[in-house]
């Protein structure tokens, strides 16, 4: 039972629900293979049919947690570190990001981006959905664009999304997990005739870590 005291402290991001924790190597994007601490956060209402966290999805399953408690146990494994979720910005990140930079910490954020931006980052990983598409305000702040190829749809959507990046911005197309036998192969043909684009795989489940 949650108290309307600690409600209000949800609400102002001082005390945010915590799903896991865990320190192991970053396996996707531009930071792969890069040992990194995840702070996962509950509650995502964007509703991926392929979402591999479904269980994140309910924020109130998740406890509320001080940040100061989450930066404590994340500063003393690591100064890399990732806020995931669900969705982190469904939350307020501005506490925990002041706490963690003033830790001297770097900080990665991984984020559909659908809900305004907050927090202090080193780096974004915009991962648009197209059910649920970003706000304006991110795309020229994202440092990688993340796309997840379920389909050859995706790759429409993905240059659509490409065009509201910034020119600096690292573009990835990565197999949807399930599907990776099927989109692969395409995935390899789009970036060998399209070269902008990378490939992004998850290294962390050929690996067998979290
Ligand atoms: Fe899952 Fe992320 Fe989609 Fe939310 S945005 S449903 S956490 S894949």
């Amino acid at each position: 039972m949650i108290t309307e005291e600690t409600k209000a402290l949800v609400d102002k991001g001082i005390m945010l629900p915590l799903m896991e924790e865990f320190y192991t190597i970053q396996g996707e994007g531009f930071h792969k293979g890069t040992a990194a601490y995840f702070i996962r956060i509950g509650g995502c209402d964007v509703g991926c049919h392929w979402c591999d966290v479904k269980e994140s999805w309910d924020a109130g399953l998740h406890p509320p947690t001080h940040v100061g408690e989450i930066v404590e146990k994340a500063i003393a494994q690591s100064k890399t570190i990732v806020i995931t979720g669900g969705e982190p910005l469904t939350w307020d990140m501005t506490a925990l990001t002041n706490n963690l930079k003033a830790n001297d910490c770097q900080i990665h954020i991984e984020t559909s981006g659908a809900y305004k931006l907050s927090g202090a980052w080193d780096w974004i990983c915009l991962s648009p959905k197209k059910i649920k598409l970003p706000t304006e305000e991110i795309y020229p702040l994202a440092n990688e664009l993340k796309v997840i190829i379920f389909n050859k749809h995706d790759l429409i959507f993905a240059e659509e999304q490409a065009a509201k990046v910034s020119e600096d911005c690292i573009l990835y197309l990565q197999p949807e997990w399930s599907n990776r036998d099927k989109v692969i192969p395409l995935i390899v043909d789009y970036v060998m005739n399209n070269p902008k684009w990378k490939v992004s795989l998850q290294t962390h489940k050929y690996l067998n870590i979290p």
